[in-house]
């Protein structure tokens, strides 16, 4: 009897609990959705797994609405159905897009194309329903285990996986190896909210001098806000609430970090309304989440270099440009350390930096790719991840067709695909 119900437990473990798709994309910000979109676009049976009840990342749940940058020195380097779809959400909300021709490297948010977070969600979801990917919400993927067709994440079996996570989670739950910086370099996360602090009458520097005091007694943090509280006010709050170590990469993590973002919000809340002229002020909004600029990068069979990112350098598997500064924030400092690309250079991502090493029928797109401290702070941004994502997404539709590993799909076929689904794929220049 007892050795009856131990095979019957066996079984039901060893069983897949959910459907076989030739493509499981595990995260639903940016890179989720171009890989997504991109793997059915290309044939895939496709799954999308979210853990929160929304689709869009970032972009939804900090409201980190400026997507940058599609474009570079003046001409689009970034298109497909990533950007189709953000075209699509600028004109659900009549909003406008950026005039490219009038690009400046010093102008970038200029060139940011601009988008309404819950529009973008909403289109972002329809936009997946009809291209067939089922969407999985709800879904936070905690284990996975190898099978015969592929990798089971606890949701749906994948031939193959595109982890768009940001934290290389799947990655790393299958074996790969993860890095982080130091806790002194690494990026602070920024929680937006909103205050109805606009027309205001105050004193500017008295409010900026009972800030430095407030600081100095240990009422609030230097970092609570970072652009200076009066300009912060002024401009009725957005981003300026910096959270050092900010991490979502777990639950309890992102729990910490979410409360400290919440807890620095009511600091800050009740700092303003002790000021003369500012006691009415309340709080119109706040993000979902605080924004989490950094965690964990994955190891993978190329590492993106600083160095490589700004020089231009393009590999032979590059499969994706990706356009904005070294932008790396300091939460102890205060700002960011910015490094601007040489005229006419543009950074590109490698199929290399996909593919996490020693793991097989698995990418890693997005903002948990495979480089270093500096590459990573510009190629995070979303356009980039899109563009990420929708090269993995292909990568991935074309091995579970033939039944291979990435890394046996020929490049010329994969660049081929990426060209007919309206994806920009880098060229080499000439005698490299
Ligand atoms: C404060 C801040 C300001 C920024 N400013 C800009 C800017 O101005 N312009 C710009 O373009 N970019 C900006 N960025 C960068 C950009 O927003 C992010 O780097 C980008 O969204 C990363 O995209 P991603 O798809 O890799 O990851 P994410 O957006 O983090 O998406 C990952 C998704 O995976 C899901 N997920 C995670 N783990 C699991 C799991 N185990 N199971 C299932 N689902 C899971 C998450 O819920 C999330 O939906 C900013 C970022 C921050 C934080």
């Amino acid at each position: 009897m007892w050795k009856l119900m131990a095979i019957a437990v066996l079984v039901a473990v060893a069983s897949p609990a959910g459907e076989l798709y030739d493509v499981v994309v595990v995260g639903g910000g940016p890179a989720g959705i171009g890989a997504a979109l991109a793997a059915a676009k290309a044939g895939a049976k496709t799954a999308l797994v979210e853990r929160d009840s929304v689709i869009g990342g970032t972009t939804v749940q900090a409201k980190v609405c400026d997507i940058g940058l599609f474009s570079a020195w003046k001409r689009q380097v970034i298109a497909g159905p990533a950007w189709d779809l953000v075209t699509n959400a600028v004109a659900a909300a009549h909003g406008t897009l950026p005039d490219f021709a009038a690009q400046r490297p010093d102008k970038w948010m200029e060139s940011c194309v601009r988008v309404d977070p819950e529009v973008y969600s909403r289109l972002a979801e329809e936009t997946l329903r009809k291209a067939g990917v089922t969407i999985l919400a709800n879904a936070e993927v905690a284990a996975v285990m190898r099978t015969v067709d592929g990798w089971d994440t606890g949701f749906a079996v994948g031939r193959q996986i595109v982890d768009t996570t940001g934290n290389a989670t799947v990655a790393a739950l299958a074996g790969a190896r993860r890095v982080k910086s130091p806790d002194d370099l690494r990026q602070p996360g920024s929680f937006f909210f909103w205050i109805s602090s606009k027309g205001a009458k105050f004193d500017a520097a008295a409010v900026d001098r009972a800030f430095k005091k407030a600081v100095a007694d240990g009422e609030l943090l230097p970092t609570d806000v970072h652009v200076g509280m009066s300009f912060f006010i002024r401009k009725g709050g957005g981003s300026g609430c910096y959270i050092p170590l900010a991490d979502n990469s777990t639950p309890e993590a992102r729990a910490a970090t979410n409360r400290r973002g919440i807890e620095a919000r009511d600091r800050v809340l009740a700092f303003i309304r002790r000021q003369s002229g500012l006691e009415n002020v309340s709080l119109v909004s706040s993000a979902r989440e605080v924004g989490v600029r950094e965690t964990y990068r994955v190891v993978g069979e190329k590492t993106i270099t600083e160095r490589d990112y700004l020089d231009g350098v393009v590999e032979e598997d590059a499969l994706c440009w990706s356009y904005w500064m070294v932008d790396a924030h300091s939460a102890k400092m205060s700002h960011a350390r910015l490094v601007f690309h040489k005229e006419g250079k543009i950074g590109s991502v490698p199929l290399g930096a996909m593919l996490p090493k020693g793991v097989c029928d698995m990418l890693v797109a997005g903002r948990a790719v495979s480089s270093d401290h500096g590459a990573n702070s510009a190629l995070r941004v979303q356009a980039s991840c899109m563009a990420m994502g929708q090269a993995a997404g292909v990568v991935a539709a074309l091995a579970a067709a033939r039944r291979c590993d990435p890394r046996e799909v020929p490049l010329a076929d994969i660049k081929a695909r990426l060209s007919e689904i309206g994806h920009i794929v880098p060229l080499l220049e000439k005698g490299k």
